[in-house]
């Protein structure tokens, strides 16, 4: 067994309005929000902890806030200053360890579990670096610790932000403790539709899952959403046990901003869910395709897809950041389809896309305790050469040659247009 970890997530706390009240001391002691002055119904972005306390939150409407809080001082987004701020950040991690990843624009993931020896534990590590950046910039920073990614951002999310310290351990030892208590909606990558359906079947807190055998979670899911649900069950089972075993991956400025691949679709003929699930497969199959071969994986998986029954439409664009980079067909496809399970409306679709974003060079490859991520990546590069060589009918999955298969259709177009 490798030595545990210690990883950081390193949260900058009210991001933008630290940054815009440290560039404007005249406004240190007021309360600050950030968004657009012009546009009463505009989204405020971020509020500072002072504007927070009078009932001010992040993603409510300005006139909402001023409705709050009369003396609310809304302040315009300037992006490209808090881009600036958060590499500086960065820099400042980088004193600490080469392995530091950016997750969001005010959130990174530190390892350091070989600075320990340098600079202390791993809270005085976390205490120094809430030192550094405050002074630098303005930013307060609240830290989690734990031995694994997910429960380093768990220890943020649920316990450093309330901790008086802004830093907190989740460790081994107190998972049971506090962490299988909370409920099954704070658990990583749970969303709203998931969490209803972990209530229907009696499961409320992350502890209902971890306190089950696997096999037997496995075939819960699989009775209420068929097969294709036992990468998910086992991600699930996974978090809420503490297991993760995805490292921290120094970024790497890539020019290439993603990798994506859509179809647009003959409504008539993908009313149902298996139809459409067969195409989101093999857009996930020519997506991480194209992405092995430019060398790169990604970390940001977004699903676009446009539906409609004739009388009405829906069109959504959304996102989910995994916690390690891909470009591997299952792990894509089990992405995409949280995304398909949470946001698809139900009616027959007219256009797909997805695209992998955020990402880096797969010559850093993550492995996993559960299936062999290497092997699998060996594999589907040998299942590359061979379609690079003898054509994209080479190898298919059985469920193209269904009706609903557009890649036979595709494997005779290029780029869309036919050959
Ligand atoms: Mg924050």
């Amino acid at each position: 067994m490798p030595r545990e970890r210690s990883i950081l997530l390193v949260d900058g706390q009210s991001f933008y309005a630290s940054v815009e009240k440290a560039a404007h001391p005249e406004l240190q002691d007021l309360p600050v929000a950030v968004a657009d002055p012009e546009r009463r119904s505009g989204i405020i972005l971020a509020a500072c902890p002072l504007a927070k306390s009078y009932g001010v939150t992040t993603a409510s409407r300005v006139f909402e806030g001023l409705a709050v809080c009369k003396n609310l001082v809304i302040i315009k987004p300037r992006m490209q200053r808090y881009i600036t701020y958060s590499l500086l950040i960065t820099q400042i991690f980088e004193s600490f360890t080469p392995l530091v990843e950016p997750y969001s624009i005010d959130e990174q993931f530190l390892d350091v579990t070989g600075s320990v020896g340098l600079f202390g534990s791993a809270e005085e590590i976390a205490a120094l670096i809430q030192h550094k950046v405050k002074l630098s910039t303005g930013v307060w920073s609240r830290v989690g610790i734990g031995p694994t990614k997910v429960l380093a951002k768990t220890a943020t999310d649920n316990f450093a932000k309330k901790h008086p310290d802004g830093i907190y351990r989740l460790g081994y030892s107190n998972i049971e403790k506090d962490l299988w208590p909370l409920p099954v909606h704070k658990m990583f990558m749970v969303a709203s539709r998931m969490t209803r359906r972990f209530k229907t079947w009696g499961i409320d807190t992350i502890g209902d899952i971890a306190k089950m055998e696997l096999p037997k979670f496995k075939s819960l899911m699989r009775r209420m959403m068929g097969k294709q649900s036992d990468i998910q069950a086992e991600y699930y089972w996974q978090t809420a046990r503490g297991i993760d075993p995805s490292p921290v991956v120094a970024s790497i400025s890539a020019p290439l901003k993603s990798v994506s691949h859509g179809k647009t679709l003959r409504a008539s003929l993908y009313t149902q869910r298996e139809d459409i699930e067969v195409v989101l497969l093999e857009l996930c199959i020519e997506v991480c395709r194209r992405a092995r071969r430019l060398g790169v994986q990604g970390r940001v998986v977004s699903l676009g897809m446009g539906e409609t029954d004739g009388k009405k439409g829906n069109m959504f664009n959304r996102q989910l950041t995994l916690m390690h980079p891909t470009s591997l067909t299952h792990e894509l496809l089990t992405a995409v389809m949280r995304l398909f399970e949470e946001f698809w409306q139900g009616m027959p679709a007219t256009h797909i896309m997805i695209a992998l974003n955020q990402l880096s060079s797969d010559q850093v490859q993550q492995l996993d305790l559960f299936d062999d991520r290497r092997r699998i990546f060996d594999l589907e590069k040998t299942t590359d050469s061979i379609k690079d060589r003898f054509g994209d009918m080479a190898i298919m999955r059985a469920s193209s040659l269904l009706d609903a298969g557009v890649a036979r259709e595709r494997a005779e177009q290029i780029g869309g247009h036919f050959k």
